[in-house]
């Protein structure tokens, strides 16, 4: 328990033992921050053939850690505030079956409004299609689950400037409701270097009419991070990468209304707050 409790983020904990098997999460996650569930089968125990987590209806996957199953899980800041079930299925060697059930907090957190302008040029870029089917080319990359885990202990800002907005800010873009800020943006000067926040693999490394100069880091097990508005790109796809190396230079490339980086975090093709994972060590 020693170990679990130092990185332990919030203060409630579930456990449940049900036979030899013991599952370990946070009972309570504020919106757009990610959770951990931790499971553990007594060596005793018949060996878990097959395991099945799902969260609010949505499949998650489980990775060997520590002699036990470990889920990373995403809510969005949108998520309604409320009880939304986590739900695990084992199916062991010997053909029994084990579900367990429990209702994870989804807590509010206070997500302010931002308005903000962008100029005429950029904001032709602005368009519903362009960003779907862009993204649609991210989406692709990031759902693509590699095993094993890249990164290491604490996650690092890819830039030392401010913050210039948070994560899950509620944007309006010249007056016009524009969803959430899936990232945390820090004042960067163009040309500045754009450092990865873990170890990983580069997945896209491209410019794109609405993000940008975009790379996109994958860390393992579903965990990707990305970095927008680049005015250069030092990464090719496949590329190893440790933590700290540049991977390009900041810049206002794509729908940005002055220099900046955008960093975000998907978790399961979730985007988080990715500032938890800068505070927090993620076992
Ligand atoms: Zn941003």
């Amino acid at each position: 328990m020693k170990r679990i409790s130092a990185f332990i983020y919030l203060l409630l904990i579930f456990s449940i033992a049900h036979s030899e098997t013991r599952i370990v999460a946070h009972s309570q996650v504020f919106q757009g921050r990610s959770f951990i569930v931790f499971l553990r089968t007594a060596e005793s125990d018949s060996k878990v053939k097959e395991v099945f987590v799902s969260f609010n209806g949505k499949k998650i996957p489980f990775f060997s850690y520590e002699g036990g199953l470990r889920a990373i899980i995403g809510t969005m800041p949108e998520e309604k505030p409320g009880d939304y079930p986590l739900e695990i299925e084992l199916i062991k060697d010997n053909g029994e079956k084990e579900v367990f059930e429990q209702s994870i907090d989804v807590a509010y957190r206070n997500y302010p409004k931002v308005s903000f302008w962008l100029k005429p040029a950029k904001k032709k870029l602005l368009t519903a299609d362009v960003i779907a089917e862009e993204w649609a080319k991210i989406e692709e990359k990031i759902l693509k689950l590699s095993e094993d885990k890249l990164w290491d202990g604490f996650f690092i800002k890819p830039v030392p400037g401010i913050t210039t907005m948070p994560f899950g800010m509620r944007e309006f873009i010249n007056n016009k409701v524009a969803g959430r800020h899936r990232g945390w943006d820090f004042r960067a000067k163009v040309g500045t270097p754009v450092k990865s926040a873990q170890n990983g693999v580069v997945r896209v490394a491209e410019f794109f009419k609405s993000f940008g100069g975009t790379v996109v880091v994958d860390h393992g097990q579903g965990i990707n991070t990305l970095y927008f508005h680049l005015s250069k790109i030092n990464a090719e796809p496949g590329q190893k990468l440790s933590k700290g190396e540049i991977i390009g230079l900041s810049g206002n490339t794509g729908i940005s209304s002055g220099p900046h980086l955008h960093w975000g975090m998907s978790v399961h093709n979730i985007r988080v707050d990715p500032m938890q994972w800068v505070n927090t060590i993620m076992p």
